[in-house]
C-alpha cells in the first residue's frame, strides 16, 4: 500500500488504524498508485492537503487522530484528495463521464457518504441534520447514505442538491420511526477481526 507515516504518527499507529487506512483506500480507485503521507493531528478530527511543485503534484498528505479514528473521518479526507486532484492536475481528471467531485466540506460529506457504506459508521461534521439524527446516527445511517446517493445523481442538473439533500434529511424522524433493531446497525459497526 503506498502509505507513508511520517515519525510522529508512527509512534501512535494502531494495527486497527493501519487496518482501517488500508481497507478505505480500496474504495478510492482515483488514489489508487499515489503515495499519501500519513500524519498526526491533535486539533481536528483530520485534515488532508496537496502540495504542488511546478504546477503537478508533489505531495498527497492526510492527518488523522489516530484514537478512536473512524471510517467517515478516513473516508472524509481521502475525498478531500480526491477533490483536490480534480482541481489541481489536470492530467488527473476523471473520466469524462464521472463527473469530478464539487469542492467544500459539505459536498466532501455527501461523496464520502455516498461512496461506499464503510465510511457511515459515525456521522458527517458538515451535512445539516437534526440532533435526533446525530444521536442515533447508527439508526439512520443507511437512510442518509440513500439520499446522499440520490443528492449526488440530482447534482447533474439541478444546482440545489445540497438544499433538497438536507431537507429530505429532515424529514427522516417523522416519515421513519427508526426502531432500533439490534442487529442492524451492528452490521455498519463492520468488526475488523473477520
Ligand atoms: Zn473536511
Amino acid at each position: 500500500m503506498p502509505l507513508v507515516f511520517t515519525p510522529l504518527i508512527k509512534k501512535r499507529l494502531t494495527l486497527r488504524a493501519q487496518i482501517m487506512l488500508e481497507r478505505s483506500l480500496l474504495y478510492f480507485p482515483e488514489l489508487h498508485g499515489k503515495t499519501i503521507t500519513v500524519g498526526l493531528t491533535r486539533k481536528h478530527l483530520g485534515s488532508a492537503s496537496i502540495s504542488y511543485r511546478g504546477g503537478t503534484i508533489s505531495r498527497l498528505v492526510i492527518r488523522l487522530k489516530v484514537r478512536q479514528v473512524t471510517y467517515q473521518t478516513i473516508g472524509h479526507e481521502l475525498t478531500h484528495l480526491v477533490q483536490g486532484l480534480s482541481r489541481g492536475d489536470r492530467r488527473t481528471q476523471p473520466a469524462p463521464d464521472k463527473a469530478p467531485i464539487p469542492s467544500g466540506e459539505k459536498q466532501c460529506d455527501i461523496w464520502t457518504l455516498a461512496r461506499h457504506k464503510l465510511f457511515c459508521d459515525d456521522a458527517p461534521t458538515y451535512l445539516r441534520m437534526p440532533r435526533v439524527i446525530r444521536e442515533r446516527w447508527l439508526d439512520y445511517a443507511e437512510a442518509v447514505r440513500g439520499l446522499c446517493v440520490a443528492a449526488v445523481e440530482k447534482r447533474r442538473n439541478y444546482r440545489f442538491y445540497i438544499r433538497w439533500l438536507e431537507s429530505e434529511i429532515r424529514k427522516l424522524p417523522s416519515v421513519e420511526p427508526a426502531p432500533t433493531k439490534p442487529t442492524e446497525p451492528m452490521q455498519l459497526l463492520l468488526p475488523l477481526e473477520e
